[in-house]
C-alpha cells in the first residue's frame, strides 16, 4: 500500500472554490463576487500607475538579488509604520515600534499570534468578531491561542450589534487579548463610527484588554488612508498597548507579492529592541527572511513623494468606484425593480465586501438562476460589481429576495 493511504480528502477551500466553480461556467453574463481582490469597472485586475512607476525605477537601478534581513527591507518597515500610525505618533517619533516585514498580512497575523502566544503574559484565549475572515481562526489556533467569539453583526439591521459587542469586551475576563478589524471590517463591511471606537477603548481601557489590529484595507474604506487609520491611531494616542498586522495587498494591489508588516507599540527603546530580538526568533524558523521585491516597490512609493500623492489618489479612485457600485446597486433594486426590502445596508457598509443578507438558498439559487456566484453567508465582494453589470446583478438579488 502506499504511504498516504490514511491520507483523508480535505475539504475544499470556501472562497476559493467559488472561483473554480464560477471558471467552469461558459454563460456569458456569470459574475464572480466571491474573491476579495479589485477589479477596474472593466472588471479587470488592476495595477496601480504609481506601482508600475517604481517597478521601472526598480528596474533600472539594477539592485542585486541579495536576502533581505530576517525583518525585511528597513526603508519598507519605517514607511509603512508611518503610514499606519501617523507621522506624528508617539509611537515613531519616541522610536518605540518594533516592526517587521511579513508574508502579506497573513504572514502578520500569523508572526504576532506567535508572539503573543509565546509571551502574553496572561491567559493565551484571543477574542474574534462574530463573523470574521475566515482564516483568522486557523491562523491563531496554528499559533497555540484558543479563539472565542465577540458579538459583532446583527442579522436585523445588518449593521453593527455595538451593545452586544461592548457587553462580550466588558464581561470577557481582565486582560483578554481582542482582534478588532481596524477599518473595512472582512465579511461584513460593517465598521463602528469614531464615536463608537471611542466607547469601544474606554471598555477595553477599564478592562486592561490588550488589541490585536488587522489592517488589511488601509484607504480602501473611505479612500483616505489617515482616515481608515482612525481606531488604530486613537487606541495608541489612548495609551492602549497594542500590535498590528499590516497587508499591502489590496491598497497597493500587490496581492501576489505577499508584502505587509507586524508590528508591536512598545513602551521604549530598550523594551523594542528585547521585541525585536525575538521577532527574529520566531521568524528565522518559518521562513529565513521575506521576498524583496513587493517590500521595494511599497518602500518606493512610499518614499518618493510624487509616488505617494499619486498613489494616495489611486487608493480613493479604488475605494470610490466601489462606492458608486453600492450607490447604483441599491438605486436599481429600489427604483429600476421596486424592491420593496430594506437596502439601507448597501450604502452603509463601507470597503470591499457587502454582507447582502441573502440565505444560503438564495446563493444558491442566484447560482443556478442568474450565473452569479458568492459565498453562501451572502458576501459580495463590491469590485466584482462593474457599470455593466451592476444592474443585471440588482435584477437576481430581486429575483431571488422578492
Ligand atoms: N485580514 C483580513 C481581514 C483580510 O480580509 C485579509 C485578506 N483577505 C487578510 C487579513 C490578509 O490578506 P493577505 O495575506 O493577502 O495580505
Amino acid at each position: 500500500v502506499s504511504t498516504w493511504t490514511n491520507v483523508p480528502q480535505g475539504p475544499p477551500d470556501a472562497i476559493l472554490g467559488v472561483t473554480e466553480a464560477f471558471k467552469k461556467n461558459t454563460n456569458v453574463k456569470k459574475m464572480n463576487l466571491g474573491v476579495g481582490a479589485y477589479r477596474d469597472d472593466a472588471g479587470k485586475p488592476y495595477v496601480l500607475s504609481s506601482v508600475k512607476k517604481a517597478e521601472h525605477k526598480l528596474i533600472n537601478s539594477n539592485m542585486d538579488k541579495e536576502y533581505a534581513g530576517i525583518m525585511g527591507l528597513p526603508d519598507f518597515t519605517a514607511a509603512a509604520g508611518r503610514l499606519a500610525y501617523g507621522d506624528n505618533s508617539p509611537a515613531i517619533t519616541e522610536n518605540k515600534l518594533a516592526i517587521t516585514q511579513s508574508i502579506s498580512g497573513t504572514g502578520a497575523l500569523r508572526i504576532g499570534a506567535a508572539f503573543l502566544s509565546k509571551f502574553y503574559p496572561h491567559s493565551k484565549n484571543i477574542l474574534v468578531p462574530n463573523p470574521t475572515w475566515g482564516n483568522h481562526i486557523p491562523i491563531m489556533e496554528h499559533s497555540g491561542l484558543t479563539l472565542e467569539k465577540y458579538s459583532y453583526f446583527d442579522k436585523q439591521t445588518n449593521g453593527l450589534n455595538i451593545d452586544g459587542m461592548l457587553e462580550d469586551f466588558h464581561k470577557a475576563p481582565k486582560n483578554t487579548i481582542l482582534l478588532l478589524h481596524a477599518c473595512a471590517h472582512n465579511p461584513t463591511g460593517v465598521d463602528p463610527t469614531p464615536a463608537q471606537w471611542d466607547e469601544i477603548s474606554k471598555v477595553v481601557k477599564e478592562r486592561d484588554h490588550f488589541v490585536f489590529f488587522d489592517m488589511a484595507y488601509q484607504g480602501f474604506a473611505s479612500g483616505d488612508c489617515n482616515r481608515d487609520a482612525y481606531a488604530l491611531r486613537k487606541f495608541v494616542d489612548e495609551g492602549h498597548s497594542v500590535v498590528l498586522a499590516q497587508s499591502f495587498a489590496k491598497n497597493m494591489g500587490l496581492y501576489g507579492e505577499r508584502v505587509g508588516s507586524f508590528s508591536v507599540v512598545c513602551a521604549d527603546q530598550e523594551e523594542r529592541a528585547r521585541v525585536e530580538s525575538q521577532l527574529k526568533i520566531i521568524i528565522r524558523p518559518m521562513y529565513s527572511n521575506p521576498p524583496i521585491h513587493g517590500a521595494r516597490l511599497v518602500s518606493t512609493v512610499l518614499n518618493t513623494p510624487e509616488l505617494k500623492e499619486e498613489w494616495l489618489g489611486e487608493v480613493k479612485v479604488m475605494a470610490d468606484r466601489i462606492i458608486t457600485m453600492r450607490n447604483k446597486l441599491r438605486g436599481h433594486l429600489e427604483n429600476d425593480f421596486g424592491s420593496k426590502k430594506n437596502w439601507n445596508h448597501i450604502t452603509n457598509q463601507i470597503g470591499m465586501f457587502c454582507y447582502s443578507g441573502m440565505t444560503p438558498e438564495q446563493v444558491d439559487k442566484i447560482k443556478e438562476d442568474w450565473h452569479i456566484y458568492l459565498t453562501r453567508d451572502g458576501r459580495i465582494s463590491m469590485a466584482g460589481i462593474s457599470s455593466d453589470n451592476v444592474k443585471y446583478l440588482a435584477e437576481a438579488i430581486h429575483d431571488v429576495t422578492k
